[in-house]
């Protein structure tokens, strides 16, 4: 009998006896919710040719890149507070194609520990208001909750988000720029995002020319986090090119003033671009929280709200000055 065999009959053995515990415990219907997978020395997994993995993949790629080349709204940045403005929008809009762009490989950003490596995430009550909707478990402290693992949260924010089926990730990629567009009285307003994949944006400096791609969209929301090698980037390139005055750089830790800010601060900075989380504390000049979450929630869930709020009406002038695009 081979080591393989032995270790699945052992676990199937294991459970086995679980489920026995399970229906001792009165939780048989439990029990049977689970499928069973038996690995026997005929096992294998359905044929397939290479050619077809890497069709599977790139068909679908382009194809989302040729949907969402024209987003209704772009945000920019999938850490906590962009995550929760993708879940909140896509929940209630599912009408808009929604596209999220993360310069990381993988998505979460800074929020899958809590503070110093710790595990626990804090949230400040009422934020717990949030954790209730998309059911994720903690203990009240009264003023306070929390979360056993900052994971938890991450990846239940992340896996609402991204099953959401008008939602697009584009990860490993980068924002370079944004898309400025003028009006008849010549004000001008952000309409889309420019990228390159995060690794060809590392390395501008080793090639002679590589031009990055667009996407269209009548509300970018930019949640890109502290100023870092990646951070603040929207800010930073408004106030680079003189859109918006100087940015007034993040401040020292004061979490009542900080997390209270963050929230009521999250607002369309630049007509067509909404600031959210971390970002927002680099334009303003403001408090950075310590390890408290509540605020990152929560101004996604502002930021949601102000680009529903205003989307009706960035798209028809939009759509006046260009035409209709889809
Ligand atoms: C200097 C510094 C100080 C910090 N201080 C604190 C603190 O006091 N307390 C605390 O709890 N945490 C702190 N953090 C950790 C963390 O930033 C925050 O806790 C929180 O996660 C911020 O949430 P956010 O959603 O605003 O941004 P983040 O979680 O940082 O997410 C931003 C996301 O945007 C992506 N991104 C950035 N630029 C681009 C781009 N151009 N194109 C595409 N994607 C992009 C990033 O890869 C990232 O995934 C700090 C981090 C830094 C760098």
């Amino acid at each position: 009998m081979s080591q393989v065999t032995t270790l699945l009959q052992t676990s199937q053995q294991q459970a086995e006896k679980q489920e026995a515990s399970l229906v001792a415990s009165g939780c048989s219907s439990l029990a049977k919710a689970y499928p069973d997978y038996v690995f026997g020395e005929d096992f294998k997994f359905a044929p397939i040719r290479e050619s077809i993995v890497a069709r599977a993949m790139i068909k679908r790629y382009w194809k989302d890149l040729e949907t969402y080349a024209e987003s209704d709204i772009v945000i920019v940045g999938a850490g906590s507070a962009g995550l929760t403005c993708a879940y909140y929008i896509g929940t209630r809009r599912p009408d808009l194609k929604i596209a999220i762009i993360e310069a990381g490989v993988a998505p979460g950003g800074g929020a899958w520990l809590g503070g110093q490596l710790m595990s626990a995430m804090v949230v400040r009550k009422p934020a717990d208001a949030f954790l209730n909707e998309i059911g994720v478990p903690y203990e009240d402290e009264g003023n306070y909750v929390v979360v056993k693992h900052a994971a938890l949260f991450t990846s239940t924010i992340m896996a609402r988000a991204l099953s959401l089926p008008n939602i697009k990730l584009f990860n490993a990629t980068a924002v370079e720029d944004l898309i400025v567009k003028e009006d008849e009285k010549g004000e001008q307003r952000i309409a889309g995002v420019v990228t390159n994949w995060t690794l060809v944006s590392l390395n501008h400096g080793t090639q002679s020319c590589m031009d990055p791609n667009t996407l269209n969209a009548h509300v970018v929301v930019s949640a890109t986090g502290h100023d870092g090698p990646f951070g603040a980037f929207c800010v930073k390139r408004l106030a680079k090119a003189k859109l918006i005055p100087a940015l007034g750089d993040m401040r020292c830790l004061d979490m009542n003033r900080a997390e209270d800010h963050i929230v009521k601060g999250t607002r369309e900075i630049y007509p067509g671009l909404i600031a959210t989380g971390m970002e927002l504390s680099e334009v303003d000049g403001r408090n950075r929280m310590g390890a408290t979450f509540g605020a990152m929630m929560f101004s996604g869930v502002k930021a949601a709200q102000t680009a529903l709020s205003i989307f009706d009406e960035r798209r028809a002038l939009n759509e006046k000055l260009e035409g209709v695009h889809h």
